[in-house]
């Protein structure tokens, strides 16, 4: 029986599509890898690895159960049919024989380069307990592991990418972490309780506060990574002396910093993860709290078998956040990393049917496809200075108490809380709205010069990103308009003012005057002069000669403006209506056609509801059609004043003629 067999290769597509959507991978990114839009998918890698039969352990006499057929595929017993056996193929096997070195450079090492590229990694060691886990991830001072190995080729690399001269500058900063009875321990500062895992905008998965150490050398790694690994937690089972409860995982960035423009930056993760054991808990005599610690162990690994399967069936819902161990792994598993996962198993009868699920499970888990692309930003000096806002002021821990639990998912674009400088803490939207719009306009058109060549390179920014860009660019374009509205409206109101004073120096006496606007505005000079005080219109009402009339209409409300006070009120007040008499009426209409048919412009905005454009459109009209012979049919004919404004127009205008006559004869 050929095991774990491809199921629809289409679906499988789809799922990492899904899943790269998901963990956000294709966004926010410009890929190096240049050729198309989307990244192009990377298998998860599957490696098997047979340890020979340990000196001391039960049943070591026994003939193995397992066997390697070549460097791809091995068989095994078939427990229901002793006649056959299981046979099972993947990426790589490595037999009992095989060395660290073996592993590391036949399995490991290829990915590594990834990270220069400002991709991540992942390498996933799981079997059950016992099974050579830890042996492979971390080895001994004799035979180091996969990590001492990898730390030691990762520092080397970027010593001499990152030398003098060449372009990028590069630095190495380590996070070590465990998971244990779903609660994410910092093994560098092991006080510092459970931490909650966050997505930011871009789908990056990150730990706020969780300690991240600089390394430079293989020096500087063993004082951080070995004093650490005596913090995790381990305890004694049947299976094995030291077995190991929790999930490890040692999280390794690579950080790349373009030392001339564009000054981009890069960032590669790569995850090297030691899972608890996979065994079946009943098996182990667990009782009490071992009882438990395995099935919070065996939920997370559960949940990625869920996670496994839902990305192999193309199911819609991937369900990474289902447990710790998965969420982290969000980007590893049918996300953005290169991955590789190395199933760890023992020749001994006793672990057989562990063996059998441990191999079916890595079967599942090469059908997963994931989408690695470049992990590629500009820096963000290059952008600007910028502002902090006081949750980005604040440490992570205390910016998680500032935000409060119901935040946890809304994350920041920081990755793993750092030792980061503060201008690198930023969200993207502070970074836009501080941005120097010099700034802002040339990554705008780099960013269509991107669009326009197809497919030769993905969008600079991402489109929420992009949206936000524009949007800020048209909110600060209108912010310049509105600025240069207001210093015009400014210099004409001053011009205006200018005017008007030396209008009533030259012409106050006997120019004839309107009343001014009823409207009194706290930012405008109150005009008493020519102003008539109700009093004086009562009197003048009163008076056997007058020649308006006010008619009283009680009981109407309407706005009081006091000269004093710059707030209206309203008031229920009496309200008055003037009647105009004929001989009145007629003089008025006289005078006016008077200054229609001889008044400069600016005599003509001396009349009620005449402005500078429309002083201009009579003085126009008059030149083209001649003198004005009668007020209301002339000026209708003039662009811009209506029929319907030419009553209040005249009414308005003749109270003025009347008023500016007695002023000056008073
Ligand atoms: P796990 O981490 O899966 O529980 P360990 O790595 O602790 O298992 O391995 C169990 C025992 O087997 C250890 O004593 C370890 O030294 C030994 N061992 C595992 N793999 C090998 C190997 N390939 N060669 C030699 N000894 C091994
Ligand atoms: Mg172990």
């Amino acid at each position: 029986m050929a095991a774990g067999g491809s199921t629809q290769q289409r679906r499988r597509e789809m799922a990492a599509a899904s899943a790269a959507a998901i963990s956000g991978a294709g966004r926010c990114r410009l890929s190096k890898i240049g050729a198309t839009r989307r990244p192009p998918p990377a298998r998860v890698r599957v490696a098997v690895r047979l340890r020979p039969f340990v000196d001391g352990t039960a049943g070591a006499s026994d003939p193995p159960c397992v066997r390697g057929m070549d460097s791809c595929s091995l068989e095994i017993a078939n427990w229901r049919n002793h006649q056959e056996t299981l046979k099972y193929q993947f990426d790589a096997f490595y037999g009992e024989r095989s060395t660290q070195q073996d592993i590391y450079a036949g399995s490991v090492q290829p990915i590594l380069r990834h990270l220069l590229e400002g991709q991540n990694a992942s390498v996933l060691a799981y079997g059950p307990t016992g099974a050579g886990k830890t042996h492979t991830m971390l080895g001994s001072p004799e035979q180091p592991g996969v990590i001492p190995r990898a730390l030691m080729d990762l520092l080397q690399l970027t010593r001499e990418e990152g030398a003098e001269g060449r372009p990028w500058a590069l630095s190495v900063t380590m996070s070590y972490l465990e998971i244990y009875q779903e609660k994410v321990l910092d093994l560098l500062d092991p006080a510092s309780g459970d931490l909650v895992i966050r997505e930011d905008c871009r789908g990056n998965i990150l730990i706020p506060g969780l300690s991240q150490k600089p390394i430079s050398s293989f020096a500087d790694f063993e004082r951080h990574f070995l004093p650490a690994s005596r913090n995790r937690t381990v305890g004694a089972t049947r299976l094995n002396q030291r077995s190991s409860r929790s999930h490890a995982v040692l999280l390794v960035k690579v950080d790349q910093r373009e030392r001339l423009a564009p000054f981009r930056q890069r960032e590669g993760k790569l995850y090297l993860i030691d899972l608890a054991g996979s065994e079946d808990n009943r098996r182990t005599g667990n009782k009490g709290l071992r009882l438990k610690e395995s099935g919070a162990i065996n939920t997370s690994l559960f949940v990625l078998g869920k996670v496994v399967d839902a990305l192999n069936q193309g199911l819609p819902r991937v369900p990474y956040r289902d447990s710790k161990l998965t969420r982290l792994l969000q980007d590893s598993l049918g996300g953005s990393a290169h991955s590789i996962l190395i199933a760890n198993i023992a020749p001994e009868r006793r672990f057989y049917l562990d063996t059998v699920s441990a191999l079916n499970f890595a079967a599942r888990s090469k059908e997963v496809i994931n989408r690695p692309f470049t992990n590629e930003s500009l820096q963000p000096h290059a952008l600007g200075p910028v502002k902090l806002s006081q949750k980005e002021l604040l440490g992570p821990p205390e910016a998680k108490r500032a935000r409060g639990p119901e935040e946890e998912e809304i994350g920041s674009p920081e990755p793993m809380a750092a030792p980061a400088s503060a201008s690198q803490k930023l969200s993207p939207l502070q970074k836009l709205s501080s941005m120097d719009p010099a700034m802002l306009e040339r990554l705008l058109s780099l960013d269509r010069l991107l669009a326009s060549q197809g497919s030769q390179g993905a969008p600079l920014l991402s489109t929420p990103k992009r949206e936000r860009m524009v949007l800020m660019k048209t909110v600060e374009e209108k912010d310049l308009e509105i600025e240069r509205l207001k210093t015009k409206q400014k210099e004409l109101e001053a011009k205006m003012l200018a005017q008007k004073a030396e209008e009533k120096e030259n012409h106050c006496p006997t120019m004839l005057r309107p009343l001014s606007h009823r409207t009194v505005t706290g930012a405008k000079p109150l005009k008493k002069a020519v102003v008539m005080p109700l009093q004086l219109i009562q009197e003048q009402a009163a008076s056997p000669n007058a020649e308006i009339h006010i008619l009283k209409n009680k009981g109407r409300k309407r706005k009081l403006e006091s000269l004093d006070a710059l707030e209206p009120e309203e008031k229920a007040e009496d309200c008055w209506e003037l009647q105009i008499s004929p001989e009145l009426l007629a003089h008025g209409r006289q005078k006016i056609l008077d200054l229609l048919n001889e008044g400069s412009a600016r005599d003509l905005r001396s009349l009620q509801r005449i402005g500078p454009k429309k002083a201009q459109l009579i003085v126009g009209w008059r030149e083209l059609h001649g003198p004005f012979s009668q007020v209301v049919e002339d000026l209708e004919r003039v662009e811009g004043i209506t029929g319907k404004q030419m009553e209040s127009f005249l009414k308005a205008n003749i109270l003025g003629l009347a008023a500016g006559q007695r002023c000056g004869a008073s």
